[in-house]
């Protein structure tokens, strides 16, 4: 059976990895793996920004799905950009099988604050459930509450939930029925 990969890129705590991996099986009703950790993204480091190139990042791991893969999801703990924004969370092939996360700015200590495990995890998921969201080729939602809706810092993450709106879902279901058709 196809199943979502995790690739991690650097050293992403494996308690982290399993945790994401039992959330993202338990949204998309898929099984979810991770694989052996990659080296830090060293090749899409732009010297100037102190940052990883997003796109770079993700470009690289076209090639690295297997017959295996459902979708391939790389987790780092590095913060990545695109050139026209300051940071991203994560990126996604708004037609392809692979997306990424950082979870570099999801933690509360990015922010001067206490650390809150339950928190950091849950916005890891919703960020990781959104760009694998974005694979299957949902556009941002509008309802607040839906997890494709955009967040331009965490604290629009944490007012959406961890789940799709019924509409999104509805679209995924379509997604996936015109691929088995195909
Ligand atoms: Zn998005
Ligand atoms: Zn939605």
């Amino acid at each position: 059976m196809k199943r979502i990969q995790l690739m991690p890129f650097g050293a992403v705590p494996g308690e982290l990895l399993e945790r994401l991996s039992a959330g993202l099986s338990r949204e998309f009703s898929t099984p979810c793996g991770v694989l052996p950790a990659q080296p830090e993204p060293s090749f899409a480091f732009n010297v100037t920004r102190r940052q990883y190139l997003s796109t770079q990042v993700l470009a690289s791991m076209t090639e690295r799905a297997t017959p295996d893969t459902w979708r391939l999801l790389g987790v780092t703990l590095v913060d990545l950009y695109i050139p026209i924004l300051t940071f991203v969370f994560g990126e996604a092939q708004m037609k392809g099988k692979c997306a990424l996360v950082s979870a570099h700015r999801l933690h509360q200590e990015f922010y001067g604050l206490p650390a809150d495990e339950g928190l950091f995890q849950e916005r890891l998921l919703k960020e990781s459930t959104h760009e694998l969201g974005h694979t299957l080729t949902l556009a941002h939602c509008e309802d607040y509450s839906c997890v494709m809706s955009a967040s331009h810092g965490v604290e629009w993450i944490d007012l959406k939930s961890s789940r799709f709106c019924p509409d999104c879902r509805t679209s995924i279901g379509k997604t996936n029925s015109a691929q088995a058709v195909r």
